[in-house]
């Protein structure tokens, strides 16, 4: 077995393949255990575990939440939850809604800005109902207004640039109790992509964590090992569980592949020993 990939994204938000392409691909590559964890949406799930019975493989639950940490826009990823949580499927949809006025919203800047986009164009180019800032950046660079997705990124889409709006988010220990109410484990997604140094990484996950947070990623697809060895000693410290995955998006991320045996089977025996005695 090559371990397992708890970090997925599916065309049910930004990713290219559907989650049954997923679960196909991941039995071909020799995983045991998957979870599509999308933005914001559990919609994937039931596809997903179609495909998992037919190919044989174990697909888990899993939502990837964007919340606010004081200035720090963060995701905190749901795994394990119950297979039909209302609780988070309320939650998702106020969420879809947040999405489309702030899609509305970065395409009229984008307009201002001298690019002909549309949100209509926009809709018909994402198959499934998120619509994500991955969308944005595809439109872009079909329409030759950018070289690559990366370069949409830099120039356009990130906070630092002018055509940029955030997303109104929840706060992370609102967030973190949902999933915990939805019977999930509540993990921090990608410790290391928020910007922030690692005494300052310290210090909030030390924040989350009294907030309820239950494991940190520490293994992930662009770690490097003095990420991953920081972020394990922050899960001791802490004393969190340690997940993994590898943020697969297909086409979208093309640089990154499904987990290639960097995530043990452990990680997931451990999540279950935890939802069970919670
Ligand atoms: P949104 O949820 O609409 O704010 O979009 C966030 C998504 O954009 C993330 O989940 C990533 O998939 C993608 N993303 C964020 N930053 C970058 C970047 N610098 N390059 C490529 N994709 C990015
Ligand atoms: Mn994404
Ligand atoms: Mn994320
Ligand atoms: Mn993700």
């Amino acid at each position: 077995m090559n371990g397992i990939d708890l970090h997925i994204h599916s065309t049910f938000s930004d990713g290219t393949l559907t989650p049954a392409e997923i679960v196909m691909l991941a039995k071909q590559k020799g995983l045991s255990a998957v979870s599509i964890t999308d933005h914001d949406t559990f919609d994937g799930f039931y596809e997903a575990t179609a495909a998992g019975e037919q190919y044989g493989l174990e697909v888990i639950t899993g939502i990837e939440l964007s919340a606010v940490f004081e200035d720090v826009q963060i995701h905190i990823l749901g795994h394990l939850t119950d297979d039909n949580p209302d609780v988070l499927r309320s939650f998702a949809d106020g969420f879809k809604k947040n999405r489309i006025e702030r899609n509305i919203l970065m395409v009229e800047k984008l307009n201002e800005a001298g690019f002909q986009i549309t949100f209509d164009e926009l809709k018909e180019f994402s198959k499934e109902d998120i619509l994500s800032r991955t969308h944005i950046a595809q439109l872009m660079k079909k329409k030759n207004y950018v070289p690559t997705a990366r370069e949409a990124f830099r120039r356009y889409l990130s906070p630092w640039c002018n055509t940029y709006v955030p997303m109104k988010s929840f706060g992370a220990g609102q967030t973190i109790e949902l999933i915990r109410n939805a019977g999930g484990i509540a993990t921090l997604a990608h410790p290391v992509l928020y910007g922030l140094s690692y005494p300052e990484l310290d210090e909030m996950v030390g924040e989350l964590k009294a907030l309820g947070l239950q494991g940190i990623e520490c293994l992930y697809s662009t770690h490097t090992e003095k990420d991953e060895a920081e972020m394990l000693r922050l899960s001791e410290k802490y004393d969190l569980c340690v997940t993994g995955g590898s943020d697969f998006h297909g086409a979208s991320r093309p640089d990154v592949d499904l987990a290639d045996n960097y995530v043990p089977e452990t990680v997931l025996e451990n999540l279950k020993k935890l939802k069970k005695r919670l």
